[in-house]
């Protein structure tokens, strides 16, 4: 269990704790004070021209940047793994709530991708229950780039987004811990994991709960695994011709698993030597 779930999950992971997901965090003035000045700047910036990994890990850092990031997403913003199953779970919270407005999925642009590389006309964000909210605090942003979906229809087109574009799935809370925002990350440039990255602090993004093992039994080495995994935390041996996996490095977003032909790797829970 991470630290937030202890503040914030009674019990739980705190996106899978329904008050998460409720009206009263939902109309929270404080997403409104954090979020809409978050998107009303990435809207303006476009494009930054830093579209590669390696670009933005070459970018010396500033004296004071990087106790200001861990300050703001320590404060404000809270991006963590998860994997296809959990999104689903979430899915399955907002049905529960009563009214269409309260159960729908708005789909927008991907800000990361936005500011990075441009790309805005694919819809790769989603919101999650309340969603009148979205268009109402982001329309410079939106643009009228959104789409409204039940939940069932989200749950078909983000399971085949993990199949074909084997994104990462993060839950994000801006503001207060409301579960309500789903990125599907494309790790190249994920601003929060970058952030990690470059700065060597885990606050921007956090890891998931698991950590996926090998049954060596099953392994055929074929490799496939290794080329997926989008942070570089598996290793064929030539020796013995399987696949091991770093733990510490496995961020627990489950790729690896959707796509090995011998099933030979599951997620478990994970037990972390440098925590989340
Ligand atoms: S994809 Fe599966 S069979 Fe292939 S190397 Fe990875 S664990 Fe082994
Ligand atoms: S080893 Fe598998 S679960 Fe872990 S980060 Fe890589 S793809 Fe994701």
């Amino acid at each position: 269990m991470c630290e937030y779930c202890v503040q914030h999950g009674a019990g739980r992971r705190w996106y899978l704790n329904a008050r998460n997901l409720s009206k009263e965090l939902a109309t929270s003035d404080l997403v409104r004070d954090f979020a809409v000045p978050y998107f009303s700047r990435s809207s303006a910036l476009g494009p930054d021209g830093f579209s590669s990994r390696q670009e933005r890990a070459a970018r010396p850092i500033r004296p004071g940047e990087k106790e200001a990031v861990f300050n703001r997403y320590r404060s404000y913003l809270h991006h963590q793994v998860i994997t296809t199953e959990e999104v689903v779970q979430i899915l399955g919270l907002s049905s529960n709530q009563t009214e269409d407005h309260e159960r729908s999925v708005v789909r927008f642009p991907c800000i990361c991708r936005h500011t990075s590389i441009g790309k805005e006309k694919v819809l790769h964000c989603f919101g999650i229950a309340f969603t009148h909210l979205y268009t109402r605090r982001f329309p410079y942003y939106l643009g009228g780039r959104h789409e409204y979906l039940s939940p069932d229809e989200a749950v078909e087109i983000i399971t085949k987004m993990a199949e074909d574009e084997r994104v990462v799935h993060a839950v994000s809370a801006v503001g207060v811990p409301y579960a309500g925002m789903i990125c599907n990350c494309d790790m190249d440039v994920c601003h929060p994991y970058l952030h990690r990255v470059r700065l060597g602090i885990p606050e921007p993004f956090h890891k998931g709960h698991y950590v996926t093992s090998v049954d060596e039994h099953r392994c055929t080495g074929c490799g496939a695994c290794e080329e997926a995994c989008p942070f570089g935390a598996i290793v064929v041996s030539p020796t013995i011709g399987a696949a091991s996996v770093d733990a510490d490095s496995c961020y627990g977003c489950g790729i690896c698993g959707r796509i090995c032909p011998e099933g030979a790797l599951r997620l478990q829970e994970g037990e972390r030597k440098s925590g989340f």
